[in-house]
C-alpha cells in the first residue's frame, strides 16, 4: 500500500512570521536526511508538511525513524493514499489500520475536506466510514472524547489520505533556526548529551575536541568523531576541529602549581574555543558540566573558567545528576561509545589533589609564567578541520 509521512507543526506553528522560517528550516532537514534512502518529495501546504516517496525503492520504515529524529516535529503520522471515492476511503481505511482497530476497543473517525469539490462534506464522510468501520470490527464503540484510536481521512486536491494515532516526534525546533555554538566535545558521556540537548533547541553546531599527542592516542580521537557522528544523526553534519593541546598541557604541568593545573587548563580550553567559535560565527559555547561533579566543577571553579570567556556558556546538564545523565544518553545512543576506555587529555596530568576552590587573582598569577596568548593561538592555528556526517 502506498503510505506517505504526514508533519502537523506542533510548536513551531506558534511562531508567528516566523514560521516560514521554520517550515523551510524543517524542510531542508527532512530532504537531506531522507534523500540516501530514495526518491522523495517532502512538500507543504496548511501547515501540514507532507512527505511522498516516489517509487517502491524507498525505505519507508528508515524513513520513519529518521523522521522521528528530526526536531521541530511534535507529531507525526504515517498515512495511506486512497482513490477520492468514498468506496476505496473506506476499504483502504479498514485495510491500513486493520491492526490497531482489532486491538482498540473504542474509535472515532474524523474528517477534512480540504477539496471542497468532494461530494461528501466532511461529518457526512465521517458518518460514511464510521459506519462502514463499524460493520467490519463488530467488536469496536465509538467514543467521541477519549477514543483508542482516532481515524482521520483527509480529503485533497489528487487523493484521500487516511491515519490513524498520531506518532510522537522527536519535538524542540529546527535545526539551525536558534543560531551556531561551538560544543567542547569529549569523550565522556556528559558532553555529546549536553550537544543533543542544545541542537533540539535550533542551536547549530561546531564541535571543537582537545588532544594530546602522543599521551592520547587516536582511538580516542575517533570516539569523538563516533559519538559526534550520533548526535550528528540529529543535527545534521557540522565541522569538528581537532585542537592540539599537548603544549598547552606541558606548558601548564612544567610553569604552574600542579593544584592548579586543572583551572588553568580549562581556561584555555575556553580560550581555544572561543577563538575558534568566534571564527565560525559561533555565538555561544556549550559543554557538559554538572555543578559539583568533579573538582574542576565547583561553583568556584565554574566561575574562574568562566571569567576568560567573552561569549555566554551553555551548560545544559548544569543541573543534573550523572544518572539521569546516563539515561539521556542511553536514549539518544551515545552510551555505549562514551564508556569506551580510552584516555582523555583531561585524565593525562591530573592533579592529585585539584584545588576544589580555585581563587581568580591565584590563578591569574600562576598563569603569568606562560606565554598565554601565544599557547592559544598556536594552538587554535594548528586545530584540524574535520566533517562529520
Ligand atoms: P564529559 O563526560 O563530557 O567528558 P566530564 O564529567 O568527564 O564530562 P570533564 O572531563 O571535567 O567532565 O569536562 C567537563 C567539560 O569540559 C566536558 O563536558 C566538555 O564539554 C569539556 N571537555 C573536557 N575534555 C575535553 C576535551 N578533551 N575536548 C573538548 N572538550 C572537553
Ligand atoms: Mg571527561
Amino acid at each position: 500500500m502506498n503510505e506517505i509521512i504526514l508533519i502537523k507543526n506542533g510548536e513551531i506553528a506558534l511562531k508567528g512570521q516566523n514560521r516560514r522560517v521554520f517550515e523551510d528550516a524543517l524542510m531542508k532537514t527532512l530532504r537531506r536526511r531522507l534523500a540516501p534512502l530514495g526518491e522523495v518529495e517532502v512538500s507543504v501546504a496548511q501547515s501540514t508538511i507532507t512527505v511522498q516517496p516516489q517509487g517502491e525503492a524507498f525505505d519507508f520504515e528508515e524513513a520513519v525513524n529518521r523522521v522521528s529524529k528530526v526536531f521541530g516535529i511534535l507529531r507525526f503520522s504515517r498515512a495511506c493514499i486512497a482513490r477520492k471515492e468514498l468506496g476505496d476511503i473506506c476499504e483502504k481505511a479498514a485495510e491500513y489500520l486493520a491492526e490497531p482497530l482489532r486491538r482498540a476497543a473504542t474509535f472515532k473517525v474524523e474528517c477534512k475536506r480540504a477539496d471542497k469539490t468532494f461530494p461528501l462534506k466532511s461529518p457526512e464522510l465521517a458518518r460514511e466510514l464510521g459506519g462502514y468501520l463499524l460493520s467490519r470490527f463488530h467488536h469496536l464503540k465509538v467514543d467521541v472524547h477519549n477514543p483508542d484510536v482516532l481515524v482521520v481521512a483527509e480529503v485533497r486536491d489528487q487523493y484521500a489520505f487516511i491515519h490513524g494515532n498520531q506518532l510522537p516526534g522527536a519535538g524542540g525546533l529546527p535545526s539551525g533556526t536558534a543560531g551556531k555554538a561551538a560544543v567542547l566535545i569529549s569523550g565522556g558521556i556528559d558532553s555529546p548529551v549536553a550537544a543533543y540537548m542544545m541542537v533540539r533547541r535550533g542551536i547549530g553546531l561546531t564541535g571543537v575536541h582537545f588532544a594530546s599527542p602522543p599521551y592520547t592516542g587516536p582511538r580516542a580521537e575517533q570516539k569523538v568523531r563516533d559519538l559526534l557522528a550520533v548526535v550528528a544523526g540529529y543535527a545534521g553534519r557540522m565541522p569538528l576541529f581537532i585542537v592540539p593541546f599537548t603544549e598547552i598541557q606541558e606548558a601548564i604541568d612544567a610553569q604552574c602549581p600542579n593544584e592548579l593545573f586543572t583551572v588553568i587548563m580549562r581556561r584555555f580550553m575556553m580560550r581555544c574555543a572561543q577563538a575558534i567559535a568566534r571564527k565560525e560565527g559561533c555565538k555561544a559555547l556549550i559543554t557538559g558540566e554538572s555543578v559539583g561533579q568533579v573538582a574542576s566543577q565547583t561553583l568556584d571553579a565554574i566561575v574562574c573558567t568562566d571569567a576568560v570567556c567573552e561569549m555566554p556558556v551553555f551548560r545544559p546538564l548544569i543541573g543534573t545528576d550523572k544518572e539521569e545523565i546516563v539515561q539521556f544518553s542511553r536514549k539518544i545512543g551515545t552510551f555505549e561509545t562514551s564508556v569506551l576506555p580510552y584516555e582523555d587529555c583531561c585524565t593525562v596530568f591530573t592533579p592529585r589533589h585539584p584545588r576544589t576552590r580555585p581563587q581568580p587573582a591565584l590563578v591569574e598569577q600562576a598563569e603569568q609564567a606562560l606565554d598565554v596568548e601565544g599557547l592559544t593561538a598556536r594552538a587554535v592555528a594548528g586545530a584540524r578541520l574535520e566533517w562529520i556526517k
